[in-house]
């Protein structure tokens, strides 16, 4: 459905899913043009075929063109309606169905009016009849728009039987050019029109990409690529709130590098960044469960928040992630570095005796601790 020119990106997973949300926008897009004009099918037809008394005069064929026709509408608006409740899986077939039945419609149409052009010999009624086929088709071409070949079918096959009819009938061949001129016309239209379409979507889709690019950079702290400070206080709160009302523990290791100035005046700040990111990468490789809010909140200082853990467990977490940091070695532009770490740990059950403020002082007060008592040491809040 969708045009080779359209940017979809990404790996081939992400393409496939771009694509799908994109044929899946489309449809119902072409969904949504075109269900007040099947209305307009059911109630503009039967008025034509009242006027002269045609109905009565051409009983069968004017019951049978009517039936049929409202049959179809009314299908297509059932269908429409239960297509939506159908799982995804059927997407296809509801696809080839919607599309089938916009091409039924033209046909049935297009054939139903070169019967009625053939048949009914007088003029006022032809030119009714070709008004409304004209009319029809406009409308059609305009709806079905986004999808090229649907568009162009729908115009050949409502125009070209009534094309054929006034040829048949040979009384006014300059009609019958006219009309094919205009079929054409409309051609040039649904080109121009689904271009447009087309790159709206496309932009509108960039537009998307774009502003979520933008909050993943709100939320990312640049260096490190965890989450920053910001967007680490925004989940604090609401992770303070969900403790709070499921009355589950809420546990927050604060971290900073010892001594770290001295790693900067040693080897440099670009190395300073360097053992930064490594200490991130290990943070991510201890605290892995998804629940588990690792961010770098400034400077060489890390917070971890980890909702449903109590403090024992995080102890143990804390302790690995501070012999890995002591025995890792950054080798950077041929020095070899290495540091410590110290932690603070604390936990609670975010409560009424409680403020956010207070637990984050408890945190960092213990953190004090750990580097009072010699650094590359865990302590957990005892209260
Ligand atoms: P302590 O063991 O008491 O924590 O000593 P420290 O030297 O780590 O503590 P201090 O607060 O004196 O120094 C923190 C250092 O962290 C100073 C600053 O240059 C460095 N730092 C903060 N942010 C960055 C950064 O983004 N990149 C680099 N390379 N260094 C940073
Ligand atoms: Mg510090
Ligand atoms: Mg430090």
């Amino acid at each position: 459905m969708i045009p080779s020119g359209i940017g979809v990106k990404g790996n081939r997973e992400t393409m496939e899913f771009q694509r799908q949300k994109l044929s899946r926008r489309v449809l119902n897009d072409l969904k949504k043009r075109s269900t007040s004009g099947v209305f307009f099918y059911m109630l503009i037809p039967p008025l034509i075929f009242l006027t002269d008394n045609f109905f009565q005069r051409h009983l069968r064929f004017s019951l049978g063109f009517l039936g049929v026709f409202s049959f179809i509408c009314l299908f297509r608006l059932l269908h429409m309606y239960v297509s939506k409740k159908m799982p995804k899986q059927y997407e296809p077939v509801n696809t080839s169905i919607f599309i089938s039945s916009v091409m039924l419609t033209a046909l049935s149409w297009g054939v139903g009016s070169a019967y009625f052009l053939l048949h009914s010999q007088e003029q006022t009624l032809q030119t009714l009849m070709l008004i409304c086929t004209v009319g029809f088709v406009a409308g059609g071409v305009l709806s079905f728009m986004p999808l090229l070949y649907l568009a162009v079918a729908y115009n050949v096959l409502m125009l070209l039987p009534s094309i054929a009819a006034v040829f048949v009938n040979g009384d006014l061949p300059t009609l019958g050019f006219a009309m094919i001129l205009y079929s054409a016309y409309l051609v040039l239209i649904t080109l121009r029109g689904n271009a447009e379409y087309w790159k709206a979507l496309e932009n509108e889709n960039l537009l998307e990409e774009k502003s979520r690019e933008l909050e993943k950079a709100s939320r990312t702290d640049v260096l490190t690529g965890l989450y920053n400070r910001r967007y680490f206080d925004e989940l604090f709160e609401l992770e303070w709130g969900l403790s709070s009302r499921r009355k589950t523990p809420l546990t927050l290791l604060i971290c900073d590098i010892d001594h770290f100035k001295q790693v900067n005046d040693t080897y440099g700040h670009q190395a300073g960044d360097a053992y930064l990111k490594l200490i991130s990468s290990h943070l991510q490789g201890v605290f892995q469960r998804e629940t588990d809010v690792v961010a770098r909140y400034g400077g060489e200082e890390f917070v971890v928040l980890l909702p449903d853990r109590d403090a024992e467990q995080t102890r143990d977490l804390a302790e690995r992630f501070r012999k890995n940091i002591a025995e890792a070695v950054l080798e950077y532009q041929g020095e070899k570095i290495q540091a410590t770490i110290s932690t603070g740990i604390s936990s609670c059950i975010p409560g009424s005796d409680m403020t956010r403020d207070a637990f984050l002082t408890r945190a960092d007060n213990v953190l004090y601790e750990a580097k009072a008592s010699g650094r590359n040491r865990t302590v957990v809040d005892k209260q």
